[in-house]
């Protein structure tokens, strides 16, 4: 579902050149959900936003659903975006004055929005946001918003889903929920590409990969560290 082929993304900075990305390659299948660990600074929000069409590197290719997203043009890579692929943030980026219910039908702007008000329901219904659907987002906890986020992410049946530490501002009752969501989401046949520090994440997930300084230095696969005993 998604490749990632010899990325590459330096960015310009006061003290010289900070190469963010180098070289980079990784996939996760479809059903498959992959948790990527490494310091702060190792270019991980720079991978997830590489991924997701938000920053194209310097060289390299980034392949979703089959398709370059960089080799189409803007408007287009917009457009596929919003119908495939769903964001989920450490810092939930809700609209402050927007209920709960449309902040999570905003993500059906600028695509066919059929059927999106029942598909937010049943999402906001299976978060158990139902009550809260008329809260605003300050009236709400940080667990809840994140929910949101989720819901919001969600809206449109994305196909992959890449999220930067989601879990990082939340009590663990909610960590767990959020998680959950992610896991089934991969159960169901989607792909997950998860940025996390928590341990409990990175468990859940099918691999883990770790970066260091730009260069993706472990892939592991559980398959063959059991083969190995
Ligand atoms: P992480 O998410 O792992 O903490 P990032 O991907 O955010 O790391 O950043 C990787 C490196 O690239 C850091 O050194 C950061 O300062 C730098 N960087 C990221 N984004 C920018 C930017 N827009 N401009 C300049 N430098 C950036
Ligand atoms: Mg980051």
């Amino acid at each position: 579902m998604l490749q990632v082929e010899n990325v590459s993304k330096s960015f310009a900075g006061p003290a010289g050149e900070v190469r963010a990305l180098q070289a980079v390659s990784l996939s996760v299948a479809a059903g498959e959900f992959v948790a990527v660990r490494g310091a702060s600074g190792s270019g991980k929000s720079t991978l997830l936003l590489a991924c997701g069409g938000l920053l194209q590197g310097d060289a390299g290719r980034v392949v979703v659903d089959g398709q370059d997203v960089y080799a189409m043009s803007a408007n287009r890579r917009a457009s596929f975006r919003a119908g495939r692929i769903g964001f989920v943030f450490q810092r939930f980026h809700l609209v402050p004055y927007l209920s709960v219910r449309d902040n999570v039908l905003v993500a059906s702007l600028g695509v066919d929005g059929t059927g999106s008000r029942q598909r937010a329901e049943r999402l906001l219904e299976r978060l158990g946001m139902t009550d809260r659907a008329e809260h605003f987002p300050a009236q709400l906890s940080t667990g809840e918003r994140q929910r949101v986020a989720l819901a919001r992410a969600m809206l449109n049946g994305p196909k992959l889903l890449l999220a930067d530490e989601p879990t990082g501002n939340l009590d663990p009752e909610n960590g767990r929920i959020v998680l959950r969501c992610l896991a089934e989401f991969a159960e169901d046949g989607g792909a997950v590409l998860l940025v996390t520090h928590d341990a409990a994440a990175a468990e859940l997930a099918d691999r883990t990969v770790l970066l260091e300084k730009g260069r993706l230095v472990t892939d592991t696969r559980p398959e063959a560290t059991t083969a190995n005993g």
